[in-house]
């Protein structure tokens, strides 16, 4: 069995992998702690937006038939009758040759259909101007602040016609009412908290987050904590999965390690069974003689859905199911793991969460550089993007191989070399957006 494999491509590994998820269920949360949940039920408008006739300025808001033919030259004298504050409701209607003086995002007054921006006008008392030294003192305004005081109101030069409806806002103008707004699977960030927050949403249905299992196999693992000894690592694949597992939105219930026993791997499984969704394993996956995922995976009661999958690096990466829980089994190179992650694991997780597209986004961008390494597979290749001159470019990192850890922290993307003798520089290749 670990040696009679049959390699499925990515894309079917994927689809197997996908096709038996079931999307979990739904939990309420206070909408500050939804950022970065995904949306489990479909968002409507529940009311129209904005829900009164809104002013766009502060300035005076008017009847346009008052206002034609306004100009420097010839400005329109208006008395202003009131002075709407945000938040406030209107005392009385602005009636012919009537104005209000209204600030941004304060309701209309009825009879008025227009704001004029205080830019464009000019206070007046009995005829005299703002600027006009005596008719500032005159003006009912406290100089410094520009507070109108109780008895202030009084007359508005209007020196420039507007567009009848300028500065205001209809009602429904930005979403009406039952408007569909967000879809179910829709991840929140800052725009989906606003618009949540706009709808009265103290509360969100949000998908609960995914359980995750992680179980590191290796004999030479160290944990973090620990002195270096001869022949052993520090576990590190540990703690990038379990960074990976929290940014795709899983989270982490049980975290352990084992040796290369398949008693103490397989006792792991079955306790996971009933409290998570998911298990991912790293290490003893491949054919050495000490590597128990294949013996596990025969008997851990659950389908084989792939143990091989023709790409590079992490070839021997495998899958099953039980019930409802999937196991992903990662390779224990640390890029191997890291790219079957992001090829594997956070599909199923978003998968889980109910999101739209959970595959790894896909560009096509020219290859910096050559990458001569051939192969029989398709090579997965860690690369950042970078622009010049204004085109797209990715660049492997350096240190590509599947063993090492340094440069997992540099890609950005994933370069599909297709298989055969490798890309050159210049060459257009497709490339796997990570997040
Ligand atoms: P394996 O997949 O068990 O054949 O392991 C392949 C390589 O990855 C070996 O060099 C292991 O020492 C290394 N490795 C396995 N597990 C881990 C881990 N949890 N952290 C870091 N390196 C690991
Ligand atoms: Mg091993």
């Amino acid at each position: 069995m670990k040696w009679n494999r049959a390699a499925v491509e990515v894309a079917e590994a994927q689809r197997r992998l996908l096709e038996r998820v079931v999307p979990l269920g739904a939990q309420r949360v206070p909408l500050l702690q939804s950022f970065s949940r995904t949306l489990a039920a479909d968002v409507a408008a529940t009311h129209p937006v904005p829900h009164f006739v809104k002013s766009g300025m502060d300035g005076y808001a008017v009847r346009h038939a008052d206002i034609l033919g306004a100009c420097l030259e010839q400005p329109v004298v208006l008395r202003v009758n009131q002075v709407i504050a945000c938040g406030a409701v209107p005392t009385q209607s602005v009636e012919a040759r009537e104005a209000a003086r209204i600030m941004t995002g304060a309701m209309l007054p009825e009879g008025a259909d227009t704001v004029v921006p205080f830019e464009l006008t000019e206070e007046c008392w009995a005829g005299k101007s703002r600027t006009d030294e005596a008719g500032e003192e005159r003006d009912g305004r406290d100089g410094r602040d520009g507070r109108v005081l109780a008895d202030g109101f009084k007359n508005v030069r209007i020196l420039q016609v507007v567009s009848k409806g300028r500065n205001t806002s209809a009602v429904g103008e930005e979403m009406a009412d039952g408007d569909k707004l967000m879809e179910r699977g829709r991840v929140i960030a800052a725009g989906e908290a606003a618009l949540l927050a706009t709808f009265g949403y103290e509360t969100v249905s949000v998908v609960r987050k995914p359980r995750v299992a992680i179980l590191t196999t290796g004999s030479e693992l160290l944990p973090v904590e620990a002195p270096l000894q001869p022949g052993k690592i520090r576990n590190s694949n540990r703690y990038l999965l379990a960074a990976l597992v929290e940014s795709a939105g899983g989270e982490l219930v049980a975290l352990d390690t084992v040796p290369d026993d398949v008693r103490r791997a397989e006792a792991f499984l079955q306790d996971m069974m009933s409290r998570v969704d998911l298990v991912i394993t790293t290490g003893g996956v491949s054919v050495g003689d000490f590597d128990i995922m294949a013996d596990l995976l025969e008997r851990w009661g659950g389908d084989m859905l792939f143990n091989k999958v023709e790409m590079r690096p992490g070839s021997v990466t495998s899958a099953g199911v039980r019930g409802d829980v999937l196991l992903c089994a990662l390779s224990g190179n640390p890029s191997a793991c890291f790219v079957g992650f992001e090829l594997f694991v956070r599909p199923v997780i978003h998968a889980l969460l109910g999101r739209s597209e959970v595959l790894p986004a896909t560009f096509t961008a020219r290859l910096q550089g050559d990458y001569a390494k051939g192969n029989i597979y398709p090579r997965y290749l860690r690369a950042r993007t970078c622009i010049q001159d204004g085109l797209l470019l990715v660049e492997p990192v350096e240190k590509n191989q599947s063993s090492v850890t340094v440069t997992i922290k540099d890609a950005d993307c994933l370069v599909l070399i297709p298989p055969g003798g490798g890309a050159r520089a210049g060459d257009l290749v497709t490339v796997l957006r990570l997040s």
